[in-house]
């Protein structure tokens, strides 16, 4: 798992601080089906499936794991067993959902998992008449945006892989080549340069540039076209990178190398704007300013960036009306982009970490166009 241990990435005094935000914000239980919230309070990375998994954990009482018989050797084996949970494997004939009724007892107001399946909250509803359901992500977000230092490493780790990846982008990227064809070639080194899961590999040529999530199309690159190369992946670690930076084959266009220094710069003023105590949409501004003064505002069509860790979009949204104020730990895509539809577009992006005093990039490939 590289540099950055399962044990400090998830330690075993998280739950108790789980618990302690549970009962602060006045619900009685909230339940986690697999997924990122489950992963973020226990380290499981269990499998999604229509059998039930679910972590209880209870405003005051004992937090159990409700588990398929046929999963508990996987839980046993992943970093939960540290917690002192409870296992309560439950056999294909049992009723799950029941049993977590009857365990919790009577409840008024549970939070569920953001990414629970409908089916299973509204197995879940049923199991608890009585109680209310809401997002349990009101209650992890102010904890899953507060990155810890092992949490911070392990996105260093992330940018690091895949600014190896980008540093291989002028090997695959050539005139002749599909978008397609390209982007099977950076998939696979993603995965050679550590991660575990491929996320997405936006390889968007000429025109395809403008589309911001454009993925891949068996257009041929032609001599002369900006492309757009923005990729991301999960580390073992369950932590993401994501990346964009533009290349061209052969001179860009005139208008195109004008319009990229603009966002270059609009780039370098929002992560040069990070620092404890600015607000969210701050920092959307710094760049959109700059972008807004040179005459380009209409073609920056999307928010500055997003939270980033056990998933690629998560709090906190770096947008217009987000008056959150930045603390030391929150992590965030930083990818101004200016897009003119039907000829090209541009995007640069990196992944900052809020410090002490201002923002630190954990992505360092040059941020100038790359030339192939
Ligand atoms: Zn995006
Ligand atoms: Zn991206
Ligand atoms: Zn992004």
């Amino acid at each position: 798992m590289g540099l950055v241990t399962s044990e400090d990435l998830f330690p075993v005094s998280r739950l108790a601080a789980v618990q302690e935000a549970t009962a602060r914000s006045g619900l009685d239980a909230l339940l986690l089906t697999p997924g990122p919230d489950l992963r973020y309070v226990t380290g499981y990375d269990a499998m999604p499936m229509e059998r039930l998994t679910c972590l209880a954990v209870p405003a005051s009482g004992e937090p159990f794991l409700m588990v398929p018989r046929l999963e508990l050797p996987a839980a046993e084996h992943s970093p939960a067993s540290r917690l002192g949970v409870e296992f309560v494997p439950w056999e294909e004939t049992d009723d799950p959902y029941a049993q977590v009724g009857i365990r919790l007892g009577a409840v008024r107001k549970v939070g569920l998992a953001d990414r629970m399946w409908a089916m299973q909250s509204l197995r879940l509803r049923d199991a608890m008449p009585g109680a209310e359901q809401t997002l349990a992500g009101g209650v992890l977000r102010e904890l899953r945006m507060r990155k810890s230092p092992a949490e911070v490493a392990a996105l260093r780790e992330a940018g690091a892989a895949i600014d190896t990846v980008h540093a291989q982008v002028p090997n695959f990227l050539k005139a002749g080549r599909t978008e397609r064809e390209v982007g099977k070639d950076i998939a696979e080194a993603i995965i050679a340069a550590g991660h575990a899961t491929v996320d997405f590999t936006i390889v968007g040529s000429g025109p395809n540039g403008a589309s911001p999530h454009h993925e891949l199309s068996d257009r041929i690159i032609q001599p002369g076209e900006p492309v757009v190369v923005d990729i991301g992946g999960a580390m073992p670690s369950g932590y993401c990178s994501d990346s964009t930076r533009v290349y061209c084959i052969g001179e860009p266009p005139a208008d195109y190398a004008a319009y990229y220094a603009v966002l270059q710069a609009a780039q370098q003023a929002a992560c040069a704007h990070v620092r404890p105590g600015v607000t969210c949409e701050s920092i959307d501004a710094a760049a959109r300013e700059v972008i807004a003064d040179a005459g380009y505002g209409d073609y920056f069509i999307h928010r500055t960036g997003h939270g980033i860790g056990l998933e690629t979009h998560e709090e906190p949204y770096i947008v217009t009306g987000n008056t959150e104020l930045m603390e030391p730990g929150f992590a965030f895509s930083v990818e101004p982009g200016i897009y003119l539809p039907g000829m090209h577009g541009a995007r640069i992006e990196d992944i900052v970490v809020c410090g002490e005093a201002e923002g630190e990039r954990v992505n360092l490939s040059a941020r100038d166009i790359v030339i192939i």
